[in-house]
C-alpha cells in the first residue's frame, strides 16, 4: 500500500483508477549565432499562437459549466504572455544572440523567481502560472502541440503538477480528482478545482511510482492524505463515504429556490463573498441571495498600477448587474498586511497586520479612496449596491469616510452623472475596538458585516498568516462569541442589520448560534451556499 500526505485544496473523497501523468520534458536548445530578426519573428509567431490558444480556453470556460471563473485565469494568463517586462526580457535576451526558446525560458524563469520570492502566498503561486505560460510560448515557437491529458474513463490522475489549462480541458465527468506532488494550495490550479468541486491534494512532496498507474486510489480530503491499494476492508469505507458524499451532494441541489428557513420559520440571508466580478457567476449558479463581500483589493492585486475609475467602475457595474436585484456589497480595498502591491511602494514592516493597510492608507492618500467610491457611486446606478469599510477603529475614521463620500456625490452631480445619492455605507466589524464600540458606530453605519478573520486574529492576538499558530487559535473563543453578540445587540438597537462574512459564516457548528443571537446575514464562499441551507434548514430554534 502506498500512502501520501499533502494539502487539501478542497474537500469530500474519491475512489478510482489512478492514472499517472508523466509531463514531457522539451529540451530548449541555445546557439549565441542565430539571426536576432529571425528569433524575435519565432518569438512573435509563437506568443501569438499561444494567444490565439488562451483565447480558445477563455472561450471553451465561458462556455463551460462553472464559467467566468475558470474563464479568467486564461485571460490572466494572456496578460502574462503579452506583459512588457517579458517581452522586454526576451528581446535583450535575442539581441545578445541567444534563441528564442532560450530566451523565453530564461525571462520566464526569471519572472518567475521574482513570484516565488515574494512574501504573500497569493502572488508566490503566480510563479507556476508565469513557468506554464512560457512553457506554452516554447511549445508553439517550437511547433510541438500544447499538452493535453487524455482520460477515457472516470480516474484519478497524478502528476508532478498540472496547468489549469490540463485541467479545463478534461472532461469533468471523467475527472473525479487530482493529486500532484507540486503546486501549492493557492495555485490557479488548486482555484480550480475548488471552482470545480473536484476533490485534490497538492504537494505531496513524494511522487506515486509507475508500478501503481492503473491501480485503485483514494483521495481523503478531511485527512490530506492519498492511498493506492489500501485493503479491500478500508477501501469499502472510503467507496462508501464518496457515495454518501455524492448522493448528499445531489439531494442538495434540491434546495435551488428554497428559502434560508429553519423548521420553526427564523429566515436567515445567505450571501456569497467573491473576488472580482466572474465570480458572480458561482454566487448565482449556487443561489446565493447576494454578494455579502466582494474583495475590491484582487482589482489592485492584479494590475500593475492603480486601477483608473473607468476600469473599477466596470468590474462593479457588471457584478450589480449580473446580481440585479439581489444586494451586493463591494469592500473597499484591504490593501496592505498579507495583500501587497508593489505600485504602492509600502514599507516593509515589522507587523504588518497591526500596520499600514487599507483604510489607513487612504487617510494619507485621499485620492484613492475618491477614485474608488466614485467609481462604486457610479456603479450603484445599476442595481442594488452597497459599500462596506474595511479595518474601522474609531468614530472619526467612519466621519472621515463619509465626508469624502459627500464630496465625492457633490463632483459626480457636477460632472452629471447618474448614481444612487442613497447608497448605503455600512463596516466591517474585524477589530475588537469596532466591536466595542459598535452601539456608537451603528448610529452612523448602514449596517454591519463582521470579518470574523481578522476580528479572531486581533481579539486572540493570533497571527492568521502562522501555521504554527493554527492549534491555539480557538475559533469558538468565548471572548470572540461575546463580540459578535455585543456587536449584533448594538446594530439591532439602532435598526441597523448585521452579516458575518468571515471563515466562521460557514461553520455550521455555529450556524445555530449565529441565528439565535439574530445574525441577518451570513456570506461565505459559492460551494458553501447550499451546505449551509440545508444547515439551515434543518434547525428547530423552538426546541
Ligand atoms: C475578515 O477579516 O474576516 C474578512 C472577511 O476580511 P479578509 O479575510 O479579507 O481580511
Ligand atoms: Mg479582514
Amino acid at each position: 500500500m502506498t500512502e501520501l500526505t499533502g494539502k487539501s485544496v478542497f474537500e469530500g473523497v474519491a475512489v478510482g483508477k489512478l492514472k499517472i501523468i508523466v509531463h514531457q520534458k522539451v529540451e530548449i536548445s541555445d546557439r549565441t549565432d542565430c539571426d536576432p530578426e529571425n528569433e524575435k519573428r519565432r518569438f512573435f509567431e509563437g506568443r501569438e499562437k499561444t494567444c490565439e490558444y488562451l483565447d480558445s480556453l477563455y472561450r471553451r470556460a465561458l462556455a463551460g459549466k462553472v464559467g467566468g471563473a475558470e474563464a479568467e485565469i486564461f485571460s490572466m494568463h494572456k496578460m502574462m504572455a503579452e506583459d512588457l517586462d517579458f517581452e522586454d526580457g526576451v528581446m535583450a535576451s535575442i539581441a545578445e544572440g541567444h534563441t528564442a526558446e532560450y530566451a523565453v525560458k530564461k525571462t520566464g524563469e526569471e519572472l518567475s523567481a521574482m513570484f516565488a520570492s515574494m512574501e504573500d502566498s497569493y502572488m508566490k503561486a503566480r510563479a507556476a502560472d508565469v513557468a506554464d505560460v512560457a512553457g506554452q510560448i516554447n511549445r508553439n515557437i517550437m511547433g510541438l502541440s500544447s499538452e493535453t491529458v487524455t482520460v477515457e474513463e472516470p480516474c484519478i490522475l497524478f502528476a508532478e503538477d498540472f496547468s489549469p489549462s490540463e485541467i479545463v480541458k478534461i472532461d469533468s465527468a471523467k475527472l473525479l480528482g487530482f493529486v500532484t506532488s507540486g503546486g501549492s494550495p493557492n495555485s490557479h490550479t488548486a482555484i480550480l478545482a475548488r471552482t470545480l468541486g473536484i476533490p485534490a491534494i497538492v504537494a505531496t512532496q513524494e511522487g506515486i511510482s509507475f508500478e501503481c498507474d492503473g491501480h485503485t486510489a483514494v483521495i481523503d480530503c478531511d485527512g490530506g492524505k492519498v492511498f493506492v491499494d489500501l485493503p479491500a476492508a478500508e477501501l469499502k469505507k472510503y467507496t462508501d463515504r464518496a457515495k454518501a458524499l455524492a448522493a448528499a451532494k445531489e439531494a442538495r441541489n434540491a434546495l435551488i429556490g428554497k428559502p434560508n428557513e429553519t423548521l420553526d420559520g427564523k429566515r436567515i440571508e445567505v450571501y456569497c463573498n467573491i473576488g472580482n466580478s466572474s465570480d458572480a457567476d458561482l454566487a448565482v449558479k449556487n443561489d446565493a441571495g447576494g454578494i455579502g463581500l466582494f474583495r475590491s483589493e484582487f482589482l489592485y492585486l492584479e494590475s500593475d498600477d492603480y486601477p483608473t475609475e473607468e476600469e473599477q467602475f466596470e468590474q462593479y457595474r457588471s457584478t450589480v448587474e449580473k446580481m440585479n436585484p439581489k444586494p451586493v456589497i463591494i469592500r473597499t480595498m484591504d490593501i496592505g498586511a498579507d495583500k501587497q502591491a508593489d505600485y504602492f511602494g509600502l514599507d516593509k514592516e515589522d507587523n504588518p497586520a497591526l500596520g499600514y493597510r487599507s483604510l489607513r492608507i487612504c487617510f494619507d492618500r485621499p485620492e484613492i479612496m475618491e477614485t474608488q467610491l466614485a467609481a462604486l457611486y457610479r456603479a450603484s446606478a445599476y442595481g442594488n449596491l452597497s459599500v462596506m469599510i474595511p479595518m474601522i477603529i474609531s468614530e472619526s475614521e467612519l466621519d472621515w469616510v463619509l465626508d469624502v463620500a459627500a464630496k465625492v456625490r457633490k463632483n459626480l452631480t457636477e460632472r452629471g452623472v447618474a448614481f444612487n445619492e442613497k447608497m448605503p455605507i455600512g463596516i466591517m466589524i474585524e477589530t475588537p475596538a469596532a466591536a466595542i464600540i459598535s452601539d456608537v458606530l451603528a448610529k452612523k453605519a448602514a449596517f454591519f458585516s463582521i470579518g470574523t478573520n481578522d476580528l479572531t486574529q486581533y481579539t486572540l492576538a493570533v497571527d492568521r498568516q502562522n501555521a504554527k499558530l493554527e492549534k491555539i487559535c480557538d475559533k469558538h473563543h468565548p471572548a470572540l462569541l461575546r463580540l459578535i453578540e455585543t456587536t449584533v445587540k448594538n446594530a439591532h438597537k439602532e435598526g441597523k442589520w448585521v452579516g458575518i462574512c468571515g471563515e466562521l459564516g460557514r461553520d455550521l457548528t455555529l450556524t445555530e448560534f449565529f441565528l439565535r443571537i439574530g445574525v441577518d446575514e451570513l456570506s461565505v464562499s459559492p460551494a458553501y451556499v447550499l451546505p449551509l441551507r440545508e444547515k439551515i434548514r434543518s434547525l428547530d430554534l423552538s426546541k
